[in-house]
């Protein structure tokens, strides 16, 4: 006897934002796909659509406004029943959303491992019944568990998420706001997911938080990030460990011997420093200091001579003169960072510098992260020229066509850094290989296969 026939519920789902959102996405998609509907690729014709949105500066609040308003199109066509939003501008918004007519529901950062039941329940109210309803709790007192997910990125490397939220309230800064209090993650729980992804054939892990080096502090416990990291290495597989968001006036000597005397922590560091003149990290709330960001800088070198250092800056802070604007720029020619992201300061409904006096204007706060851009493109090009002719061991990301493939050695993070494009390598992802750096093209490197 043939038992009846179910209707399958499809899901399509945009996964926005960083990193961080982006694990919260990998978390939602088991959750989705454990509870039975059957995952989309196609956003435009899935039975319930789920955005997982990012609410931390303004272009991305557009970018998810935009899926949002995709999504609700495809509703009003009819190809679309159900759309949800998920993540950070629904915690930042809640019910504000409900201006924007077609949402169906609004789920907040701590519900994110509620979202098969909330699209159960979204799908059973019928058209007429209508409205938006708002999944929205307080996040301080919640530790997400990431274990279990389904990965976006390639097994070979994944995200390891050891806290949520931030204790530094920079001023520009709407993640404590939206992400709450810091809370680490208990550190057998990130060591247990740890060995999860490493078991899954991940052999690079990204350590990511909103400010890593913090890891532990809310739990009384000093030097924690350097016995996670400690613990870390000793999981067999696990290659490379890279160290993303550090707060400079948290990278302590125990950090730096930490890294310079590992054989898996790279000699990777993603710092983001914001700005150097003292006047201006004071109005941003920052506890670095230029002399010591300098001396940092230094240090880290004098450990690492071959470390890769990224950071990231904002340009056009309010009051920022063009003194202060030029000392930026004169740091960033004397720290010629490998790596540099640069954005034009937004003012940030809710922070503090928003409503600080002596706003810049747009056009010079573009103008000025432009500037910034064209001299870290020199520094980063004379930097990629450096490295003709060495020999380097490279991750291979993707194999083909034919016999190149893709891949980064140590000094390039995913997703966020170049690549290297390897001649004459027929291995696959998840390979460590040899190669030999014979060009640039642009910012990437062109390699042989030794
Ligand atoms: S440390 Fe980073 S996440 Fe925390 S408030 Fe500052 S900019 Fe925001």
């Amino acid at each position: 006897m043939k038992g009846k026939q179910q209707k399958v519920v499809t899901v399509g789902f945009v996964a926005l934002g960083c990193p961080k959102n982006i694990v919260d996405s990998e978390r939602m998609l088991a959750g989705i796909g454990g509870a039975g509907f059957v995952i989309s690729p196609d956003v435009d014709n899935a039975d319930v659509v789920v955005i997982n949105t990012c609410g931390f500066i303004a272009p991305a609040k557009e970018e998810a406004l935009g899926a949002i308003a995709q999504a609700i199109e495809q509703k009003q066509k009819g190809s679309v029943r159900k759309v949800i939003v998920a993540g950070c501008l629904s915690q930042r918004m809640g019910d504000q959303l409900a201006s924007m007519k077609g949402i169906d529901a609004v789920v907040g950062l701590a519900e994110r491992d509620n979202i098969a039941a909330i699209i159960r329940k979204t799908l059973k109210k019928s058209r007429r019944q209508g409205g938006m309803e708002v999944y929205v709790s307080d996040v301080d007192s919640h530790v997400a568990d990431d274990r279990g997910r389904f990965l976006i990125t390639p097994a070979h490397w994944a995200y390891l998420r050891i806290s949520e939220g931030c204790d530094r309230h920079c001023s520009f800064c709407t993640i404590p706001a939206i992400r709450g209090r810091f809370r680490s993650k208990p550190e057998d729980m990130v060591l247990a997911e740890a060995e999860e992804l490493v078991a899954n054939g991940a052999v690079e892990l990204s350590i990511i938080a909103q400010d890593s080096n913090y890891y532990g502090r809310d739990l009384g416990r000093k030097n924690a990030l350097c016995e996670l990291l400690k613990k870390m290495e000793k999981i067999g597989g696990l290659d490379w460990i890279r160290l993303m968001y550090l707060y400079p006036a948290g990278v302590d000597d125990e950090l730096i011997e930490t890294i310079a005397q590992s054989e898996r922590i790279v000699n990777y560091v993603d710092m983001p420093i914001q700005h150097i003149n003292n006047d201006i990290l004071k109005a941003m709330r920052r506890t670095d200091r230029k002399e010591t960001t300098m001396q940092l800088i230094e240090k880290l070198r004098a450990a690492m001579p071959d470390i890769v250092l990224r950071t990231t800056v904002i340009a056009g802070f309010p009051g920022e003169t063009d003194a202060q604007f030029a000392e930026l720029l004169d740091f960033i020619k004397w720290a010629k960072f490998d790596a540099l992201g640069c954005f034009p300061f937004f003012a940030e409904e809710g922070t503090p510098a928003a409503e600080l006096p002596d706003q810049i204007p747009e056009e010079i706060r573009n103008e000025r992260a432009d500037t910034i851009m064209r001299t870290q493109q020199e520094i980063a090009f004379e930097k990629i020229d450096a490295l003709t002719g060495k020999e380097l061991t490279c991750l291979i990301d993707e194999a083909g066509p034919g016999d190149e493939a893709t891949g980064r050695y140590y000094g390039q993070a995913p997703h966020i850094d170049s690549i290297c494009h390897i001649k004459g390598c027929k291995a696959n992802a998840g390979d460590f290989v040899k190669v030999k750096v014979i060009a640039a093209s642009d910012y990437d490197l062109v390699c042989e296969y030794k």
